[in-house]
């Protein structure tokens, strides 16, 4: 009986053996955070700006002054999640105050070459412009989608619309859902985002707020269960052109909060908890020359080339620094790296991943 019993567990165990292993992969989510330049994610609110009365409205001041300049730790109370999740228990690199470099490899400095350059692995000086069109290059998140493993099991969500453009869907076959037109309505949750995105007022034509970039991200996660997932937040780039400092404030707080809960969800999820790699960066930082060069970014804008990479997950070494600046170009390689997957195979010429990962057996 016990025997007879025996043979039965060993069986079931066996035929269930092969449909776990295929799915023990590594997981990746790549999350984007348009325009947000070092020294706020790394020193906070600046003071001054924030005292402003051209960069903060009248009814904004005081709270403002609160939520991010009264903080012992600035930089802490603007973005804790970065600060203290990711700097302490994984990477973050960027910080110019204490030696560590990062900066985009294009000569652009704005969002497409950026996006561009980050998604495919090195700078293309065709893409001169953010109405560049559809994307001649290939995504790494693309050709994941074509790989044994992979394929269909990679999703894109943003609040651009243009990473409709820049990530080559539909022509790749890689999902995007961008923008206010895209609202897929696949689930209740979903049917119910959709419904609360074409009810809200859109500040911006081109660009969704983040909050529905979010609720759909989240119920990606919870229903689609994609083995790779690009998240890009938009609001802290088109605030700041505007010259709403408290609005990028509040944006960028918002966002590192978003973040945070992307990384509860995969904590709570087996499919995702103990290993997934999160990365999350920015296409370009802001300008210093002057004292209104922040609200902009570009060639024109002294050090707007400056950008910060953060990576998390059981394969990212804790605190590791890699030597030099590091390149956003490094993020394609260092994502399939993370992921188990030989990043020459998308493409020999993209940048090396960053010596941040953990030696892995082959
Ligand atoms: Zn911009």
């Amino acid at each position: 009986m016990i025997a007879r019993f025996l043979t039965a567990l060993l069986l079931a165990v066996l035929l269930t053996a092969p449909a776990q292993a295929a799915d023990r992969g590594r997981r990746l989510v790549l999350v984007t955070l348009d325009g947000l330049h070092w020294t706020e994610l790394f020193r906070g609110a600046d003071p001054e700006r924030a005292a402003d009365p051209a960069a903060v409205a009248a009814d904004q001041r005081q709270a403002i002054r609160r939520a991010f300049v009264e903080p012992a730790d600035r930089a802490r109370a603007l973005m804790p999640f970065l600060n203290e999740v990711v700097a302490r228990e994984g990477v973050l690199i960027g910080d110019r105050d204490h030696g560590s470099c990062a900066a985009v490899g294009n000569a652009m400095w704005f969002s497409y070459p950026g996006y561009n350059e980050i998604l495919t692995g090195k700078p293309d000086p065709a893409i001169k412009s953010n109405t560049h069109g559809p994307n001649a290059n290939v995504s790494f998140l693309a050709w994941l989608n074509r790989q044994p493993g992979f394929a269909g099991r990679v999703e894109a969500v943003g609040s651009w619309r243009t990473f409709r453009d820049i990530l080559g869907a539909p022509g790749s076959g890689l999902p995007v859902n961008a923008g206010w037109e895209d609202a897929p309505t696949r689930t209740p949750a979903e049917a119910a985002i959709a419904r609360l995105q074409a009810g809200s007022a859109r500040i911006w034509p081109e660009v969704r707020l983040d909050t529905f970039t979010q609720a759909y991200a989240l119920e990606l996660l919870k229903r689609r269960k994609p083995r790779v997932l690009y998240v890009a937040y938009g609001e802290t780039d088109d605030f700041a052109h505007e010259g709403r400092y408290d609005q990028v404030l509040w944006a960028a707080q918002r966002a590192d909060r978003f973040v945070g809960e992307l990384w509860k969800a995969l904590q709570a999820d087996p499919a995702y908890a103990g290993r997934t790699t999160l990365i999350v960066t920015t296409d370009h930082g802001r300008g210093t020359n002057g004292k209104q060069a922040w609200r902009h970014h570009g060639k024109p804008f002294a050090e707007s080339d400056q950008v910060w990479i953060g990576a998390l997950g059981p394969d990212v070494a804790k605190g590791a620094q890699p030597e030099g600046c590091a390149s956003s170009s490094q993020i394609a390689a260092t994502g399939l790296a993370a992921l188990g997957v030989d990043w020459r195979a998308f493409d020999p010429a993209a940048g090396t991943p960053l010596d941040i990962l953990k030696p892995r057996k082959p």
